[in-house]
């Protein structure tokens, strides 16, 4: 275990360490999600023949009320809450799964016992595809345990609802659960697995609420103790002096209140400016991160989240409108466009992916060129229609550029259609050779998530590698310092859109080490902002310095900070 500043603990023992995820300070009782119903697989054929249908039904009914509570969770949700509980909604509507299920109930089984036979099948299944396949075996277990409940009459599994504010701590926490939190209960979400990328991390940082992820010795957290998590440092602690951690406690909700009356643009208290921008899926989540006076546009529409579910690749006329509704929902401000970022972990149906053993490093972003040039060139066009009219021009960028030739072709496609050419710097080759990439285009945007996974060689979905997947391994932070440098010397903006630019202490380091512009989730910008108001550009440049000499990514975050206080 990690070594924590004394002044940081507030004398709790035990203090276990994982990854900071979200920033911030909470302090309460520790709580954790209910039993799971474990149903007894050991007893196969029991159910008599002329029951067998009578028993698919019951199952059927089961999976029907669960996905009907989750879908009407859903529709009182918003945002990736609501697509999270829809989506986990329809896992329980699956006809693959029910299929499955209701095949082992035709040879006799137990509903419960079927159902979880059935999910052990589709478990293996995802386990085995990896990516964002494996990233849904959590809701899968998920919605097999609230049918399985629904079936044996027991209450719905899931998160407790506590009188008093509470630390939820877990294992994992499936999507269903943490869509549905309600952040004025559950101040603070700690879990021993998950990667920052995870959907906790994701759901933690809609919610605003402390997080850490990756907590080897959660268990050394004891349900009903008292505790505090501190999402910035990464830390719980037990049975704290209650005085102390209040008044700090205190002091990080009055930042958070502050954060949120931060108003744009953002620049540092000498006046340096940096764009601090949004990340947004669709048109709806670019209109809701279109808060008048906060943000100053998007550094980041990922275009592939539109068409994850499209069997057929959508007509360039389609593609247009959901454009325009993004760039309209931010008028006349930056809208940075990236052309699909398909296969990995972002499989699309209508670009046909091969079977490839290391799909990360396959065929992945501006690779799928290579099989269907022509997904591009309609995208291209599809962007330049958006744009028609008075519109601001786009700014559109490729993801997983490796090489100077890949961004001079890709250019000179852009800039054909009267639009503003850039690329994502998210392997390493690119960042190395950022000079020569930045004299074909006229912008780049760092791809923390994915730079720290190609140059740490650790599988930024791995909750084994989390301490290798920070962005603030020094590694990764040259590489940045190396593309920040290449952009001051000829004049060209970099920006950051990795999950990195939503860490206001990162976000100092990043705009130490040149980064212009700062994109990330819509909740995040604010504190990223009131961060950058509070220190000077000198003091973001040693902060830079330091960080960038350490020796390990905690070292880093402690040595900037210290930078920051001087
Ligand atoms: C990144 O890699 O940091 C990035 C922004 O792209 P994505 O997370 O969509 O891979
Ligand atoms: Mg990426």
């Amino acid at each position: 275990m990690q070594s924590v500043d004394p002044a940081h603990t507030y004398g709790a023992d035990p203090v276990v360490t994982g990854t900071p995820v979200v920033a911030g300070l909470a302090y309460g009782p520790v709580i954790r999600p209910g039993d799971r119903p474990e149903p007894d697989l050991g007893d196969a054929a029991t159910i008599p023949e002329d029951d067998r249908d009578a028993e698919k039904e019951r199952l059927a009914a089961a999976a029907d009320t669960v996905a009907g509570r989750l879908t009407e969770r859903a529709s009182r949700s918003s945002g990736a809450a609501a697509e999270v509980l829809a989506a986990t909604a329809g896992l329980a509507k699956d006809r693959g799964w029910l299929g499955a299920a209701g095949k082992l109930i035709g040879d006799g089984t137990p509903a419960p016992a079927a159902a979880a036979a059935a999910t052990e099948q589709f478990v293996e299944m995802f386990t085995k595809v990896g990516g964002l396949m494996a990233e849904r075996v959590t809701d899968l277990k998920d919605v097999r345990d609230r049918v399985v409940a629904e079936l044996l009459g027991l209450p719905e599994p899931g998160i407790p609802t506590p009188d008093v504010p509470s630390i939820l701590c877990a294992d994992d926490l499936a999507p269903a659960d943490t869509a549905g939190l309600d952040p004025g209960r559950i101040i603070a979400l700690a879990t021993r697995l998950g990667g920052p990328s995870s959907h906790t991390a994701i759901i933690a940082r809609q919610l605003g609420i402390p997080c850490v992820v990756a907590i080897a010795d959660l268990d050394q957290v004891p349900t009903g103790a008292t505790a505090f998590v501190d999402g910035g440092l990464g830390t719980v602690g037990v049975n704290p002096d209650a005085e102390a951690v209040s008044a700090a406690a205190r002091a990080a909700a009055e930042l958070a209140e502050r954060a949120a009356a931060w108003r744009g643009p953002g620049r540092t208290a000498d006046g340096h400016e940096v764009l601090i921008l949004a990340n947004v899926a669709d048109g709806a989540s670019a209109r809701s991160a279109a808060e008048p006076g906060v943000l100053e546009g998007v550094g980041l529409f990922r275009t592939e989240l539109a068409f994850l579910d499209r069997a057929d690749e959508p007509s360039v006329a389609d593609q247009a409108e959901l454009y325009r509704e993004v760039i309209d929902a931010f008028p006349g401000q930056k809208v940075v466009i990236r052309t699909l970022d398909a296969g990995s972990d972002k499989p699309l149906k209508f670009v046909d992916h091969r079977d490839e053993a290391n799909p990360a490093m396959g065929v992945r972003g501006n690779r799928i060129i290579a099989l269907h040039p022509e997904i591009r060139e309609h995208q291209l066009d599809a962007l330049a229609q958006a744009a028609e009219g008075d519109r601001a021009t786009p700014w559109v960028m490729a993801p997983m550029i490796a090489t100077v030739a890949e961004a001079r072709e890709f250019a000179g496609q852009v800039r054909a259609r009267g639009m503003i050419p850039g690329v994502m710097v998210e392997v390493p080759s690119a960042a190395i050779q950022a000079d020569k990439i930045l004299a074909e285009v006229d912008f780049v945007s760092i791809g923390t998530n994915d730079l720290t996974q190609y140059t740490m060689a650790a599988d930024r979905m791995s909750p084994e590698l989390a301490s290798l997947t920070d962005p603030w391994q020094p590694a990764v932070l040259s590489l940045i310092e190396r593309v920040g440098a290449a952009g001051a010397a000829q004049g060209k903006q970099v920006g950051v859109c990795g999950e990195a630019a939503a860490d206001p202490l990162l976000a100092c380091v990043l705009v130490g080490l040149g980064v212009t512009s700062l994109s990330a989730a819509a909740k995040a910008g604010p504190a990223v902002g009131l961060q950058l108001g509070s220190v000077t550009l000198d003091q973001c440049r040693a902060a830079a310095a330091a960080a960038t000499a350490a020796d390990s990514a905690q070292a880093a975050r402690d040595a900037a900070r210290t930078a920051l206080r001087n």
